[in-house]
């Protein structure tokens, strides 16, 4: 197909596909869905080998958001019956995220459901992450706290933060339906705020939300221009008590076009399978490891993910290896310079949390070059028939007496 070998050949050059190629992308066949995962495989093996990094999430308080955000079970108003509580101790924090290093996670993601943090909320994360690096401080720590205000993404690093998640989610032009608390404007700032405190600034979206392949694309390419290290793909979890319990739009193969479309816009980054990954990619979860170099270990943060020993079997039988605490995960050219410049392209140049839907609790171009079997329409895919036996709220781990899934 000439759209793959064309795509191949602008990832291992880091050069962007126009937007015409990364709908064609979206666009094609059941049929043809292993020649998009070999081709996109192809561009991830060049950058990151068969490494596959693991992360691992710490909900440091639960629930009982003032904001509104319509695909996630923490928002205001949510009937989803989840875990509330609220802020985790340092050394309980630090407890939940030993063991996710314990099961091989070189990453903790620290989520805080809210709007953003007070300044006092920041001592609390300071005290957290100084307390998770004292036990062990090869870990990466990434904060995910929400819209930060001046100074604060600054403290955090002092801290000893390596890392500010904060997800654009969707499209600018379809932000508003999603949440109407604050703007894809607050979200961008943000990032901004956390690439400028020099902190590896780590945003994605979320697929499944009935949004159209255009948006889809615009949220990628907005992307690659704020220039993340690392990129989470959730697939929404309609969660009952949200108001998108219904949207089951995905199939393993749209989730397989969508990662591999993601890998083509940013292909030397970090793209992460996040939540969603059990519920929508079933049992074709190893062929998206072809696509992805990283997952969440374990659980989510109002959800249940497959037992953490699952996800490590999964890795060895798909002929790929969990990435080692000394390993760097990004290629020497993003690993080695300042912040700054896009995705790929600009040579100057980290769920994951409640605020990234990463938890996901909660995300035509016919003429592109050709072969390509291009539906003109751009309207959600009908929907697959609801699972929702595969999704169960968090009832382990953090703010329980049970020990975590890691
Ligand atoms: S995504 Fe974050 S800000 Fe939005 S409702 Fe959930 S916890 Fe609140």
């Amino acid at each position: 197909m000439d759209l793959l070998n064309t795509l191949v050949d602008k990832g291992l050059r880091r050069e962007s596909p126009t937007r015409e190629e990364a709908l064609a992308v979206l666009a094609t066949s059941d049929d043809d869905v292993l020649d998009v995962v070999a081709a996109a495989g192809k561009v991830r093996r060049h950058w990151f080998g068969r490494r596959v990094k693991l992360n691992y999430l710490v909900n440091l308080k639960s629930g009982l958001c003032p904001e509104d955000c319509s695909y996630c079970s923490q928002r205001l108003g949510s009937k989803a019956e989840i875990l509330k509580y609220t802020w985790l101790k340092p050394d309980q924090a630090s407890a939940a995220a030993a063991a996710g290093v314990s099961g091989g996670a070189k990453r903790v993601c620290l989520v805080a459901s809210g709007r953003g943090p007070t300044d006092r909320d920041v001592d609390r994360v300071s005290d957290t992450i100084r307390a998770i690096k004292e036990q062990d401080d090869s870990v990466e720590v990434c904060a995910c706290l929400g819209l930060l205000s001046d100074g604060q993404a600054e403290r955090l690093r002092e801290a000893g933060a390596d890392a500010y998640n904060h997800n654009l989610n969707t499209s600018e032009s379809t932000y508003g339906d999603i949440t109407t608390t604050h703007t894809y404007a607050d979200r961008v700032d943000t990032v901004n705020k956390a690439h400028a405190a020099g902190l590896s600034a780590c945003s994605g979206l979320i697929a499944g939300m009935g949004e159209s392949d255009e948006d889809l694309v615009d949220v990628v390419f907005s992307l690659r221009e704020l220039d993340p290290d690392s990129v989470p793909v959730n697939f929404l979890i309609p969660m009952e008590g949200t108001p998108l319990a219904k949207e089951w739009h995905l199939t393993p193969q749209r989730c397989l076009r969508i990662l591999a479309m993601t890998r083509f816009v940013c292909p030397d980054v970090e793209v992460r399978i996040a939540g969603g990954r059990e519920v929508h990619l079933r049992t074709m979860q190893p062929l998206a490891l072809h696509l992805a170099n990283s997952i969440f270990l374990g659980d989510y943060l109002t959800s249940e993910g497959q037992a953490g020993h699952t996800d490590l079997e999964m890795i060895a039988d798909a002929g790929f290896e969990v990435e080692g605490a000394g390993e760097v995960t990004l290629p020497e050219h993003r690993a080695s310079v300042v912040r700054g410049g896009g995705c790929g392209s600009h040579e100057g140049g980290g769920g994951c949390g409640s605020h990234a839907g990463a938890d996901g609790d909660s995300g035509c171009g016919a003429h592109a070059g050709g072969g390509v079997c291009a539906p003109a329409s751009t309207a959600p895919r009908p929907a697959e028939e609801p699972r929702t036996d595969l999704v169960s709220v968090r009832r382990r781990g953090a703010g329980t007496d049970l020990a975590p899934n890691a």
